[in-house]
């Protein structure tokens, strides 16, 4: 059997060298899946759950139009979000159109002129740059007198509680905890130490507001940030929580006026939640979030064994092969615009759509330097499937994530390491 299976994978261009050297990372991995799987089965359970108790029904999968008034299928799954995130209120719509958005939109509505902003964590997700704007831009945070204060991590990666002490002052009404490490070599938090943080922050002030950008570490963890103490999560549908069938969408969950304000901004105020027709896709908000838990799981596992892959070749890794993991990102620094190249052509080159196309550089939107991104997805951009992208900057780090399924992700890694070698940008030998 495992012959047959080879020659699959030369037929997709893997080398029987490649493909050897990947099954013996594999072999060793097999203690780390099984905990992966025990994870995934736990948040499995917690959805079901969830749509139990909140009596899903065929009935919720009919879309509204126009107004979208008394929308069941869209209350329904906002009170199933709530349950499975532990939070009074949620929305989860597809008008919000990304996770940028669903940030910039608890961040304004929640936030007045006169008001501070900070982050305790250091510099947030590039794009919020020009939410806040650290980066001038056009309708930001700083526009409407909201001022930003930054609390960097110690060079050792934790918290400086001392200058987040000093930071909080009597303006300071929101805090944004960046989960996932997003395009920074720092760690990804843990659930535990952001209740850390927030629990510090809160014992100082307690009325300040905690918001975790919750951006790719949805059922990574057995415990979501609002039982650890946050406020408020957001995050993107076409990333962990949209399954991978999410066409589209965004979430903020948590305490119930967190989540109104929102939804008054969204819409409009004395509109709310009450309207926002949700027309066809909430089949696929549901049974995306069903699938979620495994989902993330083959995306876990993918990057789990792209760690111990690269890391026994001599790059480094973030996170390393055998640390504990709090997101579904795996960082690889390569110093070496060629090789984070090489890599996004393997990872486009094994796609389901798309697989012929070949990655450049360019300059984004909301990003201060080219980036190059590879994805053959179903859903545009959506980062849940295949993905790696990195800025053409030092430490030409790419940052790669996602993978319906581990098979997939396995051959996008396998790939990727494939045209490192054909390039001859890895040494072998070492093995
Ligand atoms: C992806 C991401 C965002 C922004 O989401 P988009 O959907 O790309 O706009 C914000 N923060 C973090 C940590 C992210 O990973």
């Amino acid at each position: 059997m495992s012959d047959r299976i080879q020659e699959q994978y030369e037929r997709l261009g893997i080398s029987r060298s490649i493909y050897e050297y990947g099954a013996k990372i594999e072999r060793e991995l097999s203690e780390r899946f099984l905990e992966i799987d025990r994870i995934a089965e736990f948040n499995q359970l917690k959805v079901i759950r969830a749509m139990q108790v909140h009596r899903v029904s065929a009935e919720c999968f009919n879309g509204s139009s126009g107004y979208g008034y008394n929308d069941i299928g869209r209350e329904t799954l906002e009170r199933v979000y709530a349950e499975c995130f532990c939070g009074e209120d949620a929305l989860v719509r597809p008008q919000i159109t990304c996770g940028t958005h669903a940030l910039a939109l608890a961040l304004m509505s929640n936030l007045r002129p006169g008001d501070e902003l900070l982050s305790p964590v250091g510099k947030p997700y590039d794009t919020l740059e020009e939410v806040i704007g650290i980066r001038p831009s056009r309708g930001s945070l700083a526009e409407y007198g909201v001022t930003y204060r930054q609390v960097d991590l110690l060079p050792d990666g934790s918290f400086d509680y001392e200058q987040i002490r000093k930071a909080l002052n009597d303006r300071t009404k929101l805090v944004t905890i960046q989960r996932s490490k997003g395009y920074a070599t720092r760690k990804t938090l843990s659930v535990a130490r952001i209740g850390e943080l927030i629990s510090f922050i809160k014992g100082i002030r307690p009325d300040v507001l905690c918001m975790v950008d919750n951006c790719y570490g949805e059922f990574v963890e057995e415990r979501e940030p609002l039982e650890v103490g946050a406020d408020m999560i957001v995050g993107s549908l076409i990333k962990n929580p949209g399954g991978g069938l999410a066409p589209a969408g965004g979430y903020i969950a948590g305490k119930r006026e967190c989540v109104e304000n929102a939804a008054c901004r969204l819409t409009s105020p004395g509109l709310g939640k009450e309207v926002g027709a949700s027309l066809g896709i909430m089949q696929s908000f549901y049974q995306g979030l069903f699938l979620a838990p495994t989902v993330v799981a083959g995306a876990l596992k993918g990057a789990v064994f792209a760690a111990n892959l690269y890391e026994r070749l001599g790059f480094e890794v973030i996170p390393d092969g055998s640390e504990s993991r709090h997101d579904i990102i795996q960082a690889v620094s390569f110093h070496d615009p060629d090789a984070l190249i090489a890599f996004c052509e393997g990872i486009q080159s094994a796609a389901p759509v798309d697989s012929y196309v070949t990655p450049e550089p360019w300059a984004m939107p909301g990003y201060d330097s080219d980036v190059i991104m590879a994805a053959g997805a179903f859903v545009q951009g959506s980062s849940i499937e295949l993905s790696a992208d990195g800025p053409l900057k030092p430490p030409y780090a790419v940052y790669f994530q996602g993978g319906l399924t581990w098979y997939h992700a396995k051959l996008g890694i396998l790939k990727s390491l494939q045209k490192l070698h054909e390039r001859e940008l890895v040494n072998m030998d070492l093995l």
